[in-house]
């Protein structure tokens, strides 16, 4: 590991002002960080410590919102009883994330902004990583490629975003409150992840220097009718092969809303707001569900052995729009 400089930042304004200086990273919990930077994939020159500014708190939003501050940890999130009781899809999304140790550490700006696991990535002994090293290659398309990408890829990168959180921030059309060194903005968290393209190293949207500062959800959490599946190979400690957060809002027998985001698919939260528009409108039904996953998983192209995803991820929108449109 390098030698680098740490320093804890006294306010966020502090905070943006050394994010600006060269080879300078953000460090929340450290769960994913530290990792990287053991491994020599990042090579830091200045860790900026955040963990301690004043942003853990959770609180309503004057329109009837809720935000939730970037360093609020993702055990705390979860068990909030503010998020447990009006957005319990992201409560179980959270729960599904990681064991109660990383969770009592992992912040929710961090979970934001964890990379993939593509293990080539995280294995410095495979040369070609676009996304490690850019111009290098892909390893993985020829490679062992069952976890990675069926939808957005590239030739450049097909790798998957790992975070359960942000599906279900996906599909609850949550925003992300960022402070820069031009002030402050918010991305919609459709917009806050990138597809791969030619330039897999960026993960974000986020302009260099830019520190989160909360996620902000929209008073409507969908809590009557919610549902996070994550089907992985293990039951505990796994990422997701695919997850599916699915929410609807039924009334008199008529799908008014819909949300549906799939994880483990793509280099992004995967969400097609077609395919919500599919479902309402109509009683909710197998052939309504069936249509809205067809759209969802439209122009999904497989690496050489992720085939089986396809069929998997439209069984488990199915599977989880059943769950959420059975009768009350
Ligand atoms: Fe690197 Fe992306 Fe290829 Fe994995 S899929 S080896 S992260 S370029």
């Amino acid at each position: 590991m390098n030698p680098f400089a740490y320093y804890r930042a006294r306010s966020v304004d502090d905070a943006v002002r050394l994010g600006q200086s060269p080879g300078a990273h953000f460090l929340g919990g450290g769960t994913n960080l530290i990792d990287l930077t053991k491994g020599g994939i990042v090579q830091p020159l200045l860790l900026v410590d955040v963990s301690r500014l004043p942003l853990a708190e959770v609180a309503t939003l004057p329109d009837g919102g809720l935000r939730i501050g970037a360093m609020v940890r993702n055990s705390d999130a979860a068990n909030h009883a503010l998020v447990r009781d009006r957005y319990p899809l992201l409560s179980q999304a959270l729960v599904a994330g990681a064991s109660p140790q990383l969770r009592n550490m992992a912040t929710v700006g961090g979970n934001l902004l964890q990379r993939t696991r593509c293990h080539y990535f995280y294995d410095t002994a495979f040369e070609h990583c676009n996304k490690r090293a850019p111009g290098s290659g892909c390893d993985a398309t020829g490679g062992v490629n069952r976890n990675h990408a069926i939808l957005g890829a590239s030739p450049a990168c097909i790798a998957t975003h790992p975070s359960d959180m942000c599906v279900a921030l996906a599909a609850l059309r949550a925003s992300v409150r960022v402070r820069g060194p031009r002030g402050e903005r918010s991305i919609a968290l459709a917009d806050f992840h990138r597809l791969p393209g030619d330039a897999p190293q960026h993960d974000t949207t986020l302009a260099p220097g830019e520190l989160i500062v909360s996620v902000d959800l929209p008073p409507d959490g969908f809590a009557a009718r919610s549902h996070y599946l994550k089907l992985r190979d293990r039951a505990s400690y796994a990422f997701a092969l695919v997850s599916v957060a699915a929410a609807l809002d039924v009334r008199d027998g008529v799908v008014r809303d819909a949300a549906i985001a799939l994880g483990g698919v793509a280099h992004k939260p995967w969400r097609r707001p077609e395919a919500e528009a599919r479902l309402v409108g109509r009683a909710p039904g197998d052939d309504a569900f069936g249509e809205a996953a067809d759209v969802l998983l439209q122009g999904a192209r497989p690496a050489s052995q992720n085939g089986f995803k396809v069929t998997l991820a439209r069984r488990a929108v199915v599977r989880a729009l059943q769950t959420v449109g059975a009768p009350a």
